[in-house]
């Protein structure tokens, strides 16, 4: 009788050839957007996947892993205790509850959306003495599905972050909406460029707001002819998750 392994199948996957096909869309997006391939960044989010496969990406010269519950990243953080060059991007929802583990282990959180939260994360972060650099979720699609702030929410509530100074804000996320529909994946980036020039203008907490995170496997040409300069990438790095 054939035994397979958990997760044996992970180990066929080749991650630093996946990583230069992706590296290759990119430029070639740069290329179309006449962007530099520079200003793009290749976030790998990592979620369900196993170290062998992180351990791939790492010896291919990436650094920053994304996950998208506080409970998966505490835990690859603790594989990864006491190396220096692991950092790790929490990219999903995190409850006001769960603030502790993400300040302590996370560098990067691209999922704010509440001052509850923000409030919550400062005093946590203070307590290790961290920061952490934070982007606002928007819910550029409208649908109930999907966490993030409405548009019309995110000036105001970037505001209301000038008090959190352990939260160090770098730019906008989203998901667009799950569909083939070319017009409406590319109507959910583009309002996340027009929120980003409407807090530059208005100069809301005196930074850039320069970072815009979003595009994934399937529409990252497309997030990156509207401007996203942190693309995460899962599927197409490291295959399905079943
Ligand atoms: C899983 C996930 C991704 C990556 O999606 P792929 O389609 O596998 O590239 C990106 N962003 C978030 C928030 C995710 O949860």
């Amino acid at each position: 009788m054939a035994v397979t392994l958990p997760g044996a199948e992970d180990h066929a996957v080749d991650v630093a050839a996946n990583l230069r096909a992706v590296q290759a869309r990119i430029e070639r997006a740069c290329l179309e957007a006449g962007r530099p391939a520079s200003s793009v960044r290749l976030l790998p989010v990592t979620k369900t996947k196993p170290a062998a496969l992180i351990d791939q990406a790492l010896a291919a010269g990436h650094h920053v892993f994304g996950e998208n519950t506080v409970q998966e990243l505490a835990q690859k953080a603790a594989h990864y205790a006491g190396r220096d060059d692991v950092r790790w991007a929490l990219i999903g929802h995190l409850q006001t509850n769960k603030a502790r583990d993400a300040a302590r282990h996370a560098s990067e959180f691209h999922a704010l959306a509440s001052v509850r939260l923000a409030e919550e994360l400062q005093r946590r972060l203070e307590a290790v003495d961290r920061t952490l650099e934070v982007w606002i979720q928007v819910n550029s699609s409208g649908e109930t599905t999907k966490f993030g702030l409405p548009p019309e929410q995110v000036t105001s509530f970037a505001r209301a972050l000038a008090p959190f100074d352990r939260l160090v804000p770098r730019g906008l996320m989203t998901l667009a909406v799950d569909s083939d529909d070319r017009a409406a994946v590319s109507a959910c980036f583009a309002k996340i460029q027009e929120l980003q020039r409407d807090l530059r203008d208005q100069q809301v907490l005196g930074c850039g707001w320069d970072d815009l995170s979003m595009g994934m496997s399937g529409d990252l040409e497309l997030a990156i002819s509207h401007g996203a300069t942190t693309v995460r990438i899962g599927t197409a790095i490291f295959g399905g998750r079943g």
